[in-house]
């Protein structure tokens, strides 16, 4: 299109050119002519022979083939080649002639009203010694000079046509050669971006085209070992999650299940459960309660939960940039079982036991009040010692076991805590007193009663106080009772004794922990005493906590609720 409007514009611009050119060269060639005829018309119109001025003007009009007219400086036509002059109007309105009059060369294309054709006119003015003797015009039949130019044109218009379909078909061929590559670079980038990797781009070309397709070529190659590699990895990791003993889980943020284990289909009973939403296949208030907490609160969350009457310990992740919720279930079924079993034969062995030890230390001690004998009175007190440890390990046993199993059930009822502990110091007086040791109470007002079962508390403070007096040498405990936060007591036990090693703190606990077990044994420990402190506390719904400095004292501090 733009070559065609260019040439176009060239054709009109060319044949405008050629045209001005032409009546240019056709005025200076009329002038030269009407300059070499001139001369022989002066003579007659100085003479003013009309006649021979007509004649001659016929005759040279005819050998020259071109109209010459000779008119009078009044508008007068003297001699016309073409027409009898008398018969012609006056001239000297016409343009060309009004410019010869004034002593220069004019020149118009107009309609001549004499002939009744368009014609080119040239008149210039005739002189006789300075004096105008009159105009000799000099015209063309504008047909003649029409029919040159058309054919200029003709010409012009052929060489336009032909060079714009000569370019045209160039620019046609450059664009063609150019748009291949490109095609073919656009459909192997199509073909890459529908998944097909293996799609490589053949260009030969060293030029930019070449590199780009060089360029591409690697960019699939690279594409296509990624996608391999990422795809390897996800079958490793299906694999992994597919062997898992665990059941796993990963739901989006509505709670669809995006992806599941066999562990998992099998804990739930149904096969096809991807882009169902979980509660339409598990219908468990702990779950409900446990994916409702994550779901307002994306977090890491590990806690048990009862699915389908087993317990699970259920481990939630969640993955913020995909906003999707990974659950672990781990079985702790067989666990429980075990510890169930287990708590069953420790309770049992502890009561056989009991029976036939309170015998023997009755008669130990029936043997040491008789015996005289003082080497066997030291060998009986021996036996007396460690008798009397193995029943503080029964009977700890025993109340341990009591509190672990679901028949301990809490005997609540209000508890003035100032009576409790006034009776309780009543019991360690002696032992206060034979260590030198001080027992305070502190007890704030409004903490002075509370819902609780007597029985434990009881036995709570005593383990406490017993450990306190076991391991302070100089000092003294004091136990201080204040309110917390409106719904809770905080009773604190303090010492100022031995103080436990940081690294056995988060031990403590434990059954069977102790610190030193020489010193546990002669003190008659039994490693039982804070595990059954800390049962106590847990089915209270209460909290625990320690403090130690080696060597300054323990703080045991106590959260309950009222
Ligand atoms: P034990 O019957 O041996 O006292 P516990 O379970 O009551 O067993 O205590 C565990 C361990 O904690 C003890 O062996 C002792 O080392 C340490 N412990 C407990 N209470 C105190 C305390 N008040 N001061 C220092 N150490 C303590």
């Amino acid at each position: 299109m733009l070559i065609f409007i260019l040439s176009g514009l060239i054709f009109l611009f060319a044949f405008k050119t050629i045209q001005t050119f032409y009546f240019h060269n056709l005025e200076k060639h009329l002038g030269k002519l009407a300059f070499a005829i001139e001369n022989s018309f002066r003579p007659y119109l100085y003479k003013k022979d009309n006649e021979a001025i007509d004649r001659l003007a016929k005759y040279l009009g005819k050998k020259l083939q071109a109209r010459i007219t000779i008119i009078a400086p009044n508008g007068v036509v003297l001699g016309d080649s073409k027409r009898d002059p008398k018969k012609m109007e006056n001239h000297a309105n016409r343009p060309e002639v009004k410019q010869a009059l004034q002593g220069q060369k004019g020149s118009s294309l107009r309609f001549s009203a004499t002939l009744h054709k368009t014609m080119f006119y040239l008149a210039v003015p005739v002189y006789q010694e300075r004096q105008l003797v009159g105009i000799l015009r000099v015209s063309l039949f504008a047909e003649d000079i029409n029919h040159l130019l058309s054919q200029i044109r003709l010409r012009l218009l052929e060489l336009t046509l032909v060079l714009s379909f000569l370019a045209s078909f160039l620019a046609l061929f450059f664009s063609r050669k150019f748009s291949h590559p490109i095609r073919i670079l656009a459909q192997a980038v199509s073909a890459i971006a529908k998944g097909r990797f293996q799609t490589r781009v053949r260009l030969e070309s060293k030029d930019e085209l070449g590199q780009l397709a060089r360029g591409f070529n690697e960019m699939a190659s690279q594409i296509e070992l990624l996608f391999q590699e990422l795809s390897l990895e996800r079958e490793e990791l299906k694999a992994i999650i597919e062997g898992l003993q665990a059941a796993l889980v990963v739901l989006d943020m509505n709670g669809q299940i995006v992806l599941a284990n066999q562990s998992f289909k099998e804990m739930v009973g149904f096969e096809q459960i991807e882009n169902r939403f979980y509660w339409e296949i598990l219908r468990e208030p702990d779950l409900n309660s446990f994916l409702k907490t994550l779901r307002e609160k994306p977090q890491y969350l590990l806690q048990e939960i009862t699915i389908k009457n087993k317990t699970f310990l259920c481990s939630a992740t969640f993955i913020p940039k995909r906003k999707k919720l990974v659950l672990i279930l781990h079985d702790l079924t067989p666990l429980k079982e075990i510890k169930r079993v287990k708590r069953g034969l420790v309770a049992n062995v502890s009561h056989e036991l009991k029976t036939p030890l309170t015998a023997i230390k009755g008669f130990i001690e029936t043997l040491l009040e008789e015996e005289d004998d003082a080497q066997k009175k030291h060998y009986l007190e021996i036996i007396r010692r460690h008798t009397e440890r193995l029943c503080n390990i029964v009977q700890d046993l025993l109340t341990l076991s009591a509190l672990e199993t679901k028949s301990s059930e809490l005997h609540i009822e209000t508890v003035n805590l100032s009576q409790l502990l006034a009776e309780i110091k009543e019991f360690f007086s002696s032992r206060l007193r034979r260590k030198g040791l001080t027992l305070t109470i502190n007890i704030t007002p409004q903490a002075e009663t509370i819902r609780v079962d007597a029985f434990k508390l009881e036995q709570l403070f005593i383990n406490l106080i017993d450990n306190a007096i076991k391991y302070t040498e100089k000092g003294g405990i004091s136990i201080t009772i204040t309110p917390s936060d409106h719904k809770y007591i905080k009773i604190i036990v303090a010492d100022t004794g031995l103080g436990i090693p940081s690294e056995h703190l988060p031990y403590i606990f434990e059954r069977f922990y102790v610190v030193d077990k020489s010193r546990s044994r002669r003190t008659g420990g039994t490693g039982l005493g804070l595990s059954i402190v800390k049962h106590i506390v847990k089915l209270h719904r209460g909290e625990i906590k320690v403090e130690s400095q080696l060597g300054k004292g323990t703080k045991f501090i106590i959260i309950l609720p009222k």
